[in-house]
């Protein structure tokens, strides 16, 4: 299977390019924040609780993050690949990840990180604020969104780096261009 977590700050492109690359590479697609909005938008209690804890920027909680994704990743024996968007997003997912793809009898092939500086990833994310209205793309909610993937997510490419996994790709241009960058890093690994 061809495994890959696409990593990145908030508004550094992860939406956009894992659709292109999910249809390229026929992968099965799990996003974490697109699983938490479903939720969300059943109304249930849970949801109601999980988009508390979105619409403050902060991360929800390892333990149910990992309830939805179980359920989802067991239907996924026999696919091509799995194209995680958002996911990893601390350590002790990281490690969580590992173990879940050890029952598929399979590992993560890699992590691809879209770098943008962040002055850059500001405008971008003010702008989808505009034309979006995600309701956690609030200039505060936004600011604490960035201090929490410094704190908690930014660790977890140096796991996948002393495995040799983790693979930078510049992204700035245009969709595009980052799209060849990554197929580039996508290709060189088979
Ligand atoms: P972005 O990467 O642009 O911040 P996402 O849609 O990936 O957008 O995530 C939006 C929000 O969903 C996060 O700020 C967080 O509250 C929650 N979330 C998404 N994935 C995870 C995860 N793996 N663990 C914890 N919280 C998550």
């Amino acid at each position: 299977m061809l495994n890959i977590a696409l990593f990145g700050p908030p508004g550094s492109g992860k939406g956009t390019q894992s659709k292109k690359i999910i249809e390229k590479y026929n992968l099965a697609y799990i996003s974490t924040g697109d699983m938490l909005r479903a939720e969300i938008a059943e109304g249930s209690d849970l949801g109601k609780r999980v988009k508390s804890v979105m619409d403050a920027g902060e991360l929800v909680s390892d333990e149910l993050v990992v309830q939805i994704l179980e359920k989802k990743i067991k239907n996924l024996v026999g696919a091509n690949g799995i194209l995680f968007d958002g996911f990893p997003r601390n350590l002790v997912q990281a490690y969580i990840l590992t173990g879940l793809l050890a029952k598929l009898n399979t590992e993560l092939t890699a992590m691809i990180s879209l770098e943008v500086p962040e002055e850059e990833l500001m405008q971008r994310m003010l702008k989808r604020a505009e034309l979006e209205g995600r309701s956690d793309d609030k200039p505060e909610t936004i600011k604490n969104r960035f201090r929490q993937y410094e704190s908690k997510t930014r660790p977890v490419s140096g796991f996948y780096r002393e495995m040799n996994k983790c693979y930078p790709v510049n992204g700035v241009g245009t969709v595009e261009e980052i799209f060849q960058r990554v197929c580039g890093v996508i290709d060189g690994l088979k």
